[in-house]
């Protein structure tokens, strides 16, 4: 790497990938001193036998959040050892958490995150991060009325300030959000990241108004008194509160129903797929492929530590690879940048252009682009660096 006079640098390698799909071969970034890409373009003369590759942005993540002493594998159950994990847990430990979840982040190629934010422990740590992307504040309360629903987004939300993180909302799911906290959430940010369609329980729950999660929320006591369950399923409900919309973030969709699919099409809703938590849960994995037919952006997360045995991106894409083998190197790429960074309403990341950040990873070049694109998705090729703002950070040596 090479240092300009006025403090940025420059980069010359034998491909350079602009996106999921177009690249240079020589190329060339470089960057000014706020890391900032000013050029992409075609390199002249030696270049080394590397690639440069836009950074990953992990959609979807709870940087908070620990591994759980003994893994549990059923969901509701997982819901409660959570909840008492995170009542015992203490301010410290959570940032501690966050501050070893944004190296590890950084490490495995993510420069961006979509991080759902339980307790604002931690926030700042983040925002201090060289990452990228979006933080969500969660919502829960499936007991709230229209003034408490409107009394906790205003104490939650605390906007979008100046800086590389910007903000969203996460009403948590359907079985933990009222309508009224959902619509509230909704007048409040632009940005939403729900949780929809998990289990088959859910879609049980909201038909009729039955099942584990209702016995769940009335040990909580958060079940209202003469409930009447929606009647439909997860996404129609969420299209009935005017919540699914292009801003919005689905994660998960293990269950969807049909018409499900033509609806979050038509609302330009994105999903966020999580392989190692289907893998953890030992869940089916869903239909990938035909989401991304019916034109919707499909993003990749690693979810918590909770379900999930590291917070790799890499991991991810490699779990994807094999999950979703009808997937191109190139799909599946695009859905670890520039889906991701659609998933998260964040425009410029995940592709290396002029304006946008200089954050790319530096990975050995195969004989061809396809080739080098082909072995990292596999999990096949060393992380060489991760330029994240123009500055080089760690990188795991494997992925
Ligand atoms: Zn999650």
């Amino acid at each position: 790497m090479t240092s300009a006079a006025a403090g940025g640098g420059s980069l010359a390698a034998r491909f350079v990938a602009i996106d999921s799909r177009r690249y240079l071969a020589p190329g060339e970034v470089v960057w000014n001193r706020r890391g900032r890409i000013v050029a992409v373009r075609k390199a002249r003369g030696a270049v080394a036998d590397i690639c440069l590759l836009p950074g990953l942005v992990n959609a979807h993540a709870h940087l908070q959040i620990a591994p759980l002493a003994a893994p549990e594998r059923d969901f509701v159950p997982w819901i409660g050892a959570v909840l008492r994990a995170r009542a015992q847990g203490t301010m410290r430990g959570e940032r501690q958490q966050v501050a070893e979840a944004v190296t590890d982040l950084l490490a495995s190629g993510a420069t961006a995150v979509g991080d759902i934010d339980s307790t604002g422990n931690g926030r700042d740590l983040l925002r201090r991060s060289p990452l990228r992307g979006r933080s969500y504040r969660e919502l829960t309360g499936f007991h709230l009325d229209r003034v408490a629903a409107r009394t906790l987004v205003r104490e939650r939300w605390h906007g979008n300030r100046s800086g590389v993180l910007a903000a969203g909302l996460s009403p948590h799911a359907p079985y933990s959000v009222s309508a009224e906290l959902f619509r509230a959430a909704a007048r409040q940010a632009r940005h939403l990241a729900i949780h929809c369609a998990e289990v088959p329980e859910e879609q049980q729950f909201l038909r009729t108004g039955r099942g584990p999660f209702a016995d769940l929320l009335a040990q909580l006591g958060r079940l209202p008194e003469g409930f009447r369950a929606p009647g439909c399923g997860a996404v129609a409900w969420l299209q009935q509160l005017a919540v699914l919309r292009a801003t919005t973030q689905l994660v998960h969709c293990q269950e969807l129903l049909r018409g499900d699919v033509a609806r979050i099409a038509a609302a330009g809703a994105s999903i966020v797929v999580c392989p190692g938590t289907i893998t953890y849960f030992r869940r089916q994995p869903p239909a990938v492929p035909a989401w991304l037919r019916a034109g919707i952006p499909v993003a990749l997360g690693t979810d918590s530590r909770a379900s999930n045995a590291s917070l790799s991106m890499r991991d991810e894409l490699a779990a994807a690879a094999s999950m979703w083998p009808g997937l191109s190197p190139s799909d599946l790429f695009k859905m670890a940048t520039t889906n991701g960074a659609r998933s998260l309403g964040t425009a410029g990341l995940g592709t290396l252009r002029p304006g946008a950040a200089a954050d790319f990873l530096v990975v050995p070049a195969a004989a061809s682009f396809t080739a080098t694109l082909a072995a990292f998705v596999h999990g096949q090729a060393p992380l060489q660096a991760v330029v994240c703002g123009g500055r080089r950070r760690r990188a795991h040596t494997s992925r």
